[in-house]
């Protein structure tokens, strides 16, 4: 059966192209990790879900996949334009811990939200503090080869010296307000970056020393150097959040550029954000943790179930609403897998229309959509267990795993819809008399507009 030809929208020349690897069978991929000085939000996870998605589409189109992602530990900024603080030093004074504890301690609790989303363990792990020789030495041929400027606060970049600056955010140098005008004094050009910052006066946690004096790499040198390390001067696939756009990745692809004469890698893939009551999620603005969506009785694969019903490259606002719709979905789903006979084979005919959704640029949402085509279709039942099961090996749903319904006894749920009668006709006091009953007896409720939902305290 042939099959339809893998596709990716590549943000670097903003074109849809057929994806060939450099060598035959395999693919090489860095996705950018968390910055671990606080717990992840749901944003960057479904990030990581996409990345964890690209994998798994790759894995079956019969790639061997080396998926690296490193952990930011140090350098990454609070401003993206080289000024403020290091988030892990503020984390750190915020938590009274020392940055160290801090960044073990996040990196650990993302690892487990990842567990709980069956987002496949990378191939490599890598954090910036445990390379910081690797990008003392990528600094250093820069250096040799005339790219970079020492100011009294670091050595930069000069972006002025590699003439197509900005291809992949389509950077409009001149018209760049001085944006990082605090630095600017310093800088030659308000696009350059810092390669190494100087501890200075100020006393640090994480610093080492260097040819240039006591500091700290910038956040866009390690990933360049890791990268470069573990896949190669150039390699297949970049991914990142769409905020990586415009500096991250630009100054990684600037920098290779100058040391290498190549292109970092031949795509570049970037996910839309996340959004909750249509603003932007951060961690130190509006956020929400995995475990605040789980503590509502929520099932972790609900939350994958419901990123993969818009594509990657669409902002998706968050909404109670729409985690509950996923749930119920994905437990009809699950309820109607399981009362299927075993023993059956793939459909062809729906295998190649999955493939034809996934495999032009991971089309999920007309994936989710071929499942429930292919369940009231006229397929035998065991074939349609054995295709839909063959399907999940890239939805990563469990579709095949009993859904372990959350047991909320009968009573509970009829106080709580009695406490939903009550509200609706205004008696308040005694809607909270019936929220007391259900919290003395262990239980949660949480109001969704014009229904609630249960859960174990
Ligand atoms: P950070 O931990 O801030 O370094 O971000 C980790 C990853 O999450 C990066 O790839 C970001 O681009 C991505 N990211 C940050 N915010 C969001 C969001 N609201 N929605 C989706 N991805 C995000
Ligand atoms: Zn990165």
């Amino acid at each position: 059966m042939t099959q339809a030809r893998l596709q990716f929208f590549n943000t670097l020349g903003r074109t849809l192209s057929d994806f060939v690897s450099i060598e035959e069978n395999k693919v090489g991929f860095y996705a950018c990790g968390p910055t671990v000085y606080d717990y992840a939000h749901i944003g960057n996870l479904r990030t990581y879900i996409l990345v964890d998605t690209l994998r798994r589409v790759l894995e079956m189109n019969g790639y061997d996949v080396t998926h690296v992602m490193n952990i930011t530990d140090v350098g990454h900024l609070v401003s993206d334009g080289d000024t403020g603080e290091d988030k892990m030093e503020k984390g750190s004074r915020k938590l009274n811990k020392s940055a160290w504890e801090i960044a073990l301690y996040f990196e650990k609790a993302f690892f487990k939200d990842l567990k709980k989303l069956n987002i496949k363990h990378p191939t490599v792990v890598c954090r910036a503090t445990e390379h910081i020789q690797e990008q003392i030495e990528f600094i250093l041929e820069l250096e040799e080869k005339g790219f970079t400027y020492k100011t009294p606060d670091g050595i930069y970049f000069d972006t002025e010296k590699l003439p197509d600056y900005g291809k992949l955010a389509l950077l409009d140098k001149a018209g760049l307000e001085a944006g990082i005008r605090v630095a600017m004094a310093e800088k030659r050009n308000p696009t350059d970056f810092a390669l190494w910052k100087f501890s200075g006066s100020t006393k640090r946690q994480m610093e080492w020393p260097s040819p240039w004096g006591v500091g700290f790499p910038g956040w866009h040198i390690e990933c360049s150097a890791m990268a470069e390390k573990y896949l190669g001067k150039t390699f297949d696939i970049h991914l990142g959040g769409e905020d990586h756009i415009p500096v991250h990745h630009t100054n990684e692809i600037a920098q290779c550029e100058a040391k290498n004469g190549t292109i970092q890698a031949n795509y570049w893939m970037h996910g839309y954000f996340l959004q909750l009551n249509k603003e932007k999620i951060s961690k130190s603005g509006v956020s929400m943790r995995l475990d605040s969506v789980l503590e509502r009785g929520y099932n972790p694969l609900a939350y994958r179930y419901l990123t993969l019903t818009s594509h990657y490259r669409s902002h998706l606002n968050f909404t109670w609403e729409g985690v509950s719709g996923a749930q119920t979905a994905l437990r009809r789903l699950k309820k109607k897998i399981a009362l299927l006979p075993d023993g059956g084979k793939r459909d062809d005919g729906f295998v190649k229309q999955f493939f034809e959704h996934i495999n032009r640029d991971l089309n999920m949402p007309k994936a989710l959509s071929l499942v429930w085509k292919l369940l009231d279709s006229d397929v035998a039942p065991a074939n349609k267990k054995a295709t839909l099961l063959w399907f999940d090996q890239v939805f990563g749903l469990e579709l095949d795993k009993e859904e372990l319904e959350e047991k909320i006894p009968q009573h509970i749920v009829k106080l709580a819809d009695e406490r939903l009668q009550m509200k609706k006709e205004r008696h308040f006091a005694k809607a909270d008399e019936l929220r007391d009953k259900i919290v003395e007896a262990g239980y949660q409720v949480h109001d969704l507009g014009d229904s609630f939902t249960l859960s174990k305290m």
